[in-house]
């Protein structure tokens, strides 16, 4: 076959394709993407091949090229973030291997300018707007959790004793819907509240790290936001979530290569993305048996993944031919779940 089709996405899970733009010193030249279209197609061609058998067909619900800037990319995001004030939750993650802007998508590659801002600090600042302009009829909470998935062991991201302990994950969601209810929540007001608050995650996340890209590219990283709205009037309790995931880099690492420390790294990385594949995939095909169980991070995220959650992956691939195999190994993975 010469195009690996992929069906138009239904229901409640999108898959955007988000291109890397080519680094200083790439050659651009050497690019593996062929085309994109409006329409969500992208076709890449394999550098060692000729011919019709050199090109593939993916499907997405939407592609960002290179050019694409933030702001772009989260008009396209925000119409899930007002779902999450309506009593929705919502699952946004970064899927792709190390250097193909994962944490580009979801923070940005600095906070100080807010051109730069990534998902995250777009959503929270959209959600305070939101929150503020409807303060007359529904008055909300908002609380924020954040943790890491290193090695199948959760920890806090935002504890004020480090983020050393090993935190349990609750089966059965408690009344507030918390799956982790020992990381510490941190009510926010504002988007100065939530930077500040990220900037300590941040922190504590390098720790043992010898480099920042070192251990968050082994780890995964998620932001949960929890909002709770009284309604004025009848006093009804409406409850929303957003999780926002920077997700461990997908690269396969050959098993000669790695030994150790790093070969028990890799071994939890695959299990657990594997793991989220497989829930993604039973949710989108309405499978009765959804595989909750099988990592740590489907579990930390089994109350908001599935019924009438809202799920947006964004898949990040890098333009260059030398990743062809990983952007292709990327590409099937979202085929896989869509
Ligand atoms: P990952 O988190 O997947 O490992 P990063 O987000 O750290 O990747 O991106 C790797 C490098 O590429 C960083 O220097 C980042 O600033 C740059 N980069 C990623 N995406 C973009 C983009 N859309 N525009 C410009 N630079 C980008
Ligand atoms: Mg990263």
């Amino acid at each position: 076959r010469l195009y690996n089709e992929v069906q138009e996405l239904k229901g409640n899970i999108r898959v955007y394709c988000r291109i890397r733009p080519f680094l200083q010193g790439q050659d651009k030249k050497q690019t593996s993407i062929e085309y994109t279209g409006e329409n969500g197609e992208l076709v890449v061609a394999n550098p060692l091949k000729q011919g019709k058998d050199t090109y593939r067909l993916f499907k997405f619900n939407k592609v960002f090229g290179p050019a694409s800037t933030q702001e772009e990319v989260f008009l396209d995001t925000r119409p899930l973030i007002r779902s999450i004030l309506d009593g929705y939750n919502v699952c946004i993650f970064a899927y792709g291997q190390t250097g193909s802007g994962k944490t580009y998508t979801m923070s940005g590659p600095s906070i100080t300018s807010e051109e730069d801002w990534g998902v995250n600090y777009r959503a929270l600042n959209d959600l305070f707007h939101l929150t503020q302009s409807r303060q007359n009829s529904v008055i909300y909470e908002v609380g924020v959790q954040m943790v890491e998935i290193y090695n199948e062991q959760v920890r806090d991201l935002l504890s004020e004793d480090g983020p050393n302990k090993r935190l349990g994950i609750w089966n059965t969601a408690l009344p507030n819907g918390l799956a982790v209810p020992d990381a510490s929540m941190h009510s926010v007001k504002s988007t100065e509240d939530v930077l500040e608050l990220m900037n300590i995650g941040l922190m504590n996340r390098t720790v043992g790290a010898t480099t920042l890209n070192e251990k968050s590219s082994r780890s995964h990283s998620v932001v949960s936001v929890h909002v709770r709205g009284v309604d004025v009037k009848t006093e009804s309790v409406l409850r929303g979530s957003l999780h926002l995931v920077d997700l461990a880099g997908s690269e396969r690492v050959g098993r000669s290569e790695v030994t150790g420390e790093r070969l028990k790294e890799t071994q939890y990385i695959n299990k657990s993305l594997s793991a989220l594949g497989d829930v993604i995939f039973a949710l989108a095909h309405k499978n009765p048996h959804v595989p909750y169980r099988n990592s740590k991070l489907t579990q930390v995220l089994q109350n908001s993944l599935g019924g009438q959650a809202k799920t947006l992956m964004f898949v990040q691939i890098n333009p260059d031919e030398d990743s062809y195999a990983e952007t292709v190994s990327t590409l099937k993975f979202a085929e896989r779940v869509s």
